[in-house]
């Protein structure tokens, strides 16, 4: 059973790793971010309120990401072990995540964290807003998501962190060498 989070500031490249990842532990990887624009596209009633934070790069709020969460991990194929993607950003969706888990009598395996600094993140969003046409990457909007990144998320690293199960990893580097350092810091999953 391999239980595993990704966190990582936006244009950390963690969607791409965490595909790589799932397929390496064979868990699946649910991206919350992924769930909210299908929702957009969509135009579901989640979907229509999520749109007016992301386009505006705030969090959805936690009563509505909370429930989505708990959603999607009552799910069956979950059962066996997941990673997650984008979640918890915020100290009461790990504390959330937490009532979640212990109500199946589950646990985290590990927390990956992936560092990138941030005028390099700045150089490929910038760089993705203009091959992808996000609604949610241009400049201004850009900044705003690291800020929270900064003042929101870092504060889930640290509580992790205290809990002996984060793992950082150098997001600098190709795709495929980031790949490498996931799989290293993910390698005790792999003990029997
Ligand atoms: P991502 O693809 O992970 O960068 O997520 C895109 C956007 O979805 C974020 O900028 C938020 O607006 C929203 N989102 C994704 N995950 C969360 C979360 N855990 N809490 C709040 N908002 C989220």
């Amino acid at each position: 059973m391999t239980r595993i989070l990704i966190i990582g500031p936006p244009g950390s490249g963690k969607g791409t790793q965490a595909e790589r990842i799932s397929e390496r532990f064979g868990v699946i990887a649910i991206s919350t971010g992924d769930i909210f624009r299908t929702n957009v596209q969509s135009k579901t009633p989640l979907g229509v309120e999520a749109k007016k934070y992301m386009d505006a790069g705030d969090f959805v709020p936690d009563n509505l990401t909370n429930k989505m969460v708990r959603d999607r991990l009552s799910e069956a194929d979950v059962k066996d072990g997941f990673l997650l993607d984008g979640y918890p950003r915020t100290t009461a969706q790990v504390d959330y995540l937490d009532e979640i888990l212990a109500d199946g009598g589950q646990k985290l395996d590990v927390v990956m964290q992936l560092t990138v600094d941030d005028r390099e993140l700045v150089a490929r969003l910038l760089g993705r807003a203009q091959e992808t046409g996000r609604s949610d990457d241009n400049e201004a909007v850009i900044r705003h998501r690291l800020d929270l990144y900064h003042e929101q998320t870092e504060a889930v690293v640290a509580k992790y962190t205290a809990r002996g199960i984060l793992s950082q990893v150098d997001g600098i580097g190709t795709v495929d060498e980031v790949t490498e350092r996931t799989f290293l810091a993910g390698q005790s999953l792999l003990l029997p």
